[in-house]
């Protein structure tokens, strides 16, 4: 691999322990990693290739930590427009039971294409149904030509209504071949070493799609190969009642009663935690996906954000599928987790003269979305620009309409102006988009084919 190095960047927000924010900033990148961080006057004078970010924010690669890539093919459903989370899975299982491997494959170039365009360079994506011979296979190799880096999370459901559980017989597989094929792609595709562009996580769906020996048994499989154990919790009221009708625990005791809490678990959402169990994912290591898009779209409620943060909870960002996001935009779910915070202070009193309710800030909310996403898929070589880490930035152009009049603090505009899409975005130091266009992907030829097979999918 050649030597870049990138300079003249405007400001850049290096997310490093001191939080450091450079001015006129860059950085050098040497086969996929990051080898000096400083003002250019303190870089070499050149590399094989230079890039000249004058009137530029430079940024580390955003992370997203819950995605469902497939949900892409059925975005706005109109029956599934305005029902809540129960309703809305109701809804789709029918339709989703007839993707097919192509449709993965397709469905993860949009995601990815979106997800590369609006600043990430590392996405979390949770595949849990696998009709008509589709395999996680299919997602791994359509992110390897995308080259964003993936964490792949092998899901899975196999309470089918006939046993008590949500969705219909027709979508769930057996344990035994859950379990199998769970093996089988931890050891092909998952990379534990530093700068890994692909990673195996193992995702039970949720607890009213599993059984708890399910949960039990891919914990032990998970612990056995060091990867991590990923699950929807705590998301809606719906799910408290059921968890507590069908084990006589709260989603989060239920997790505990499993051996389903420690370093190397994260839970998408958590909405509904109390103070007792935000401690407990503190005290054990369990990190949070953040949805706030999806929250609020499924009428689900709003994540206690600053309690996590105060606890010291590991926190990351996510989209969440685009069956209930509709949209794979990682800057603007920053934007909406800053917005949402701030809705919920003002709902406990924030709008009140002499309040001490904390809000949230655009440099947490940045915070949250690199180097907080990085520490819950458990990575301590993303997240942020410094020697060592891996090579993987985004660059956005300051000098544009959406930021007029907010460049005396750009790195806040990014987070409060109209969210955009991003200039540059480089992973592993391999240029994904470039100039505002991506760089891996033709993108319409592909939209094409993705509408055609979400008309399919959709009408059946
Ligand atoms: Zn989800």
């Amino acid at each position: 691999m050649v030597s870049l190095l990138v300079k003249n960047a405007s400001l850049m927000a290096t997310m490093d322990a001191g939080r450091r924010e450079i001015e006129n900033g860059g950085i050098c990148c040497k086969d996929g990693f990051i080898t000096q961080v400083g003002p250019t006057d303190e870089l070499p004078e050149s590399a094989d290739e230079v890039l000249d970010l004058k009137d530029h924010l430079l940024l580390p690669g955003l992370v997203n930590t819950h995605h469902h890539f497939y949900q892409t093919l059925t975005r706005a459903v109109p029956a599934a427009q305005d029902a809540n989370l129960f309703n809305w899975l109701k809804t789709l299982y029918p339709i989703w039971a007839r993707l097919t491997p192509e449709d993965i494959y397709i469905s993860t170039k949009t995601a990815l294409a979106e997800m590369a365009l609006s600043g990430c360079t590392t996405s979390s994506d949770h595949l849990y149904l696998f009709p008509n011979g589709s395999r996680l296979d299919d997602e791994i190799i359509a992110a390897r030509e995308m080259g964003v880096r993936l964490h792949a999370s092998r899901g899975s459901m196999s309470l089918g209504e006939s046993k008590g559980g949500l969705p219909p017989d027709s979508v769930v597989d057996s344990e035994e071949a859950i379990l199998k094929d769970s093996q089988r792609l931890i050891e092909q595709y998952h990379d534990p070493a530093p700068g890994a562009m692909t990673r195996v996580v193992l995702a039970p769906c949720s607890p009213f799609s599993v059984t708890g020996e399910l949960m039990m048994q891919s914990a032990e499989m998970a612990r056995h190969y060091g990867v991590h154990l990923h699950t929807h919790l705590a998301e809606t009221q719906d799910e408290e009642v059921f968890c507590q009708q069908q084990f006589g625990y709260r989603p989060v005791g239920y997790m505990e009663s499993l051996d389903w809490v420690g370093q190397d678990v994260w839970f998408a959402h958590s909405v509904w935690v109390n103070q007792e169990e935000i401690d407990l994912y503190a005290r054990t290591g369990c990190g949070v996906a953040h949805c706030p898009s999806s929250n609020m779209r499924l009428a689900s409620g709003i994540a206690p954000v600053w309690e996590f943060m105060a606890a010291g909870v590991k926190l990351g960002l996510g989209v969440d599928g685009s069956a209930s996001n509709d949209s794979s935009h990682l800057l603007n779910e920053a934007r909406q987790a800053l917005l949402l915070a701030r809705v919920r202070a003002g709902i406990e009193g924030a709008s009140l003269s002499g309040s001490s309710k904390p809000i949230l800030t655009a440099r947490q909310a940045l915070e949250i979305a690199t180097i907080g996403g990085a520490s819950v898929l458990g990575r301590n070589d993303i997240g942020s620009l410094e020697p060592g880490k891996c090579a993987d930035f985004i660059a956005i152009k300051l000098n544009r309409l959406d930021y007029a009049g907010a460049l005396h603090d750009p790195l806040a505009a990014a987070l409060f102006c109209n969210p955009v899409g991003v200039d540059f975005n480089v992973v592993n130091g391999e240029f994904v988009v470039r100039y505002g266009e991506l760089v891996t992907l033709d993108l319409p030829s592909h939209i094409e084919k993705h509408n055609k097979a979400a008309k399919r999918l959709v009408e059946g």
